[in-house]
């Protein structure tokens, strides 16, 4: 059974309202520690490496879980070939078997989240909960699940935007970090203000203010499609 505090009932209410389409990105405590940088394992960076989480022979398994509608179906598998086709080489193949590893694509709780590349797992649910069932978002999700983080984790993003913590709700601060790993950053193609695995400006805000202001004149946070960048990104990591 789970027990949830009125505290706890009230930040989930809060989500819900002021972030319907919410984003949320799972990290395993691997990942993090790698991410991250941790003091228990120090050495996580020297004994694996990210690509362990890229999807092997440039193909996504995966299948459909609950929830989701005839319609829902049809919009998911048309942001996958839109990704297919603007890749050239990443594929992605429905299973029914349940024996292998797989991401299972659901419309079941709320929000819209997605752990980070292939996990070996027979159960690795991505959410698109209510709001989420647009071909932008559902690629936004599908790419974490291809094994990309969000741009602004970048460890040069400093030098092109700012992040104002105190505007940032409390519980979400953790997707506001910076990951200092060369292998999961911009990959050598330079920051990327119109990726779409960047926030907007007033993403996650506590108070309606903005939580990331770009340092350049420009729009953030667009999901509308992949940019030039992201799709160079997956090539660079599966076409190669
Ligand atoms: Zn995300």
């Amino acid at each position: 059974m789970i027990h949830l505090n009125w505290g706890c009932l009230l930040t989930l209410l809060h989500l819900v309202v002021a972030n319907p389409v919410s984003d949320d990105m799972l990290l395993t405590q691997e990942q993090r520690e790698y991410l991250e940088g941790s003091t228990k394992n120090p050495h996580a960076k020297n004994v694996m490496l990210w690509s362990q989480y890229y999807w092997k022979n440039s193909i996504f398994v995966y299948s459909f879980g609950e929830g989701l509608s005839t319609s829902d179906k049809k919009t998911i598998i048309q942001a996958m070939s839109s990704i297919t086709r603007q890749t050239s080489c990443v594929r992605f193949r429905q299973t029914r078997n349940r024996q292998e590893p797989q991401v299972i694509i659901q419309r079941k709780d709320s929000g819209c989240w997605s752990y980070v590349g292939f996990l070996n797992r027979m159960e690795q649910p991505l959410n698109l909960g209510s709001g989420c069932m647009s071909i932008g978002t559902i690629q936004h999700e599908l790419l974490h699940a291809l094994a990309i983080v969000h741009m602004h984790n970048d460890p040069l993003r400093d030098k092109f935007v700012k992040i104002l913590y105190e505007n940032i709700q409390d519980d979400m601060i953790n997707n506001f970090r910076i990951y200092d790993s060369k292998d999961v950053a911009d990959l050598g193609y330079g920051y990327d203000y119109r990726s779409i695995m960047h926030y907007g400006s007033y993403d996650f805000s506590k108070n309606s203010k903005r939580t990331i202001i770009p340092l350049q004149n420009v729009q953030i946070g667009q999901r509308s499609g992949l940019s030039p960048k992201d799709i160079l990104k997956l090539k660079h990591i599966y076409c190669t």
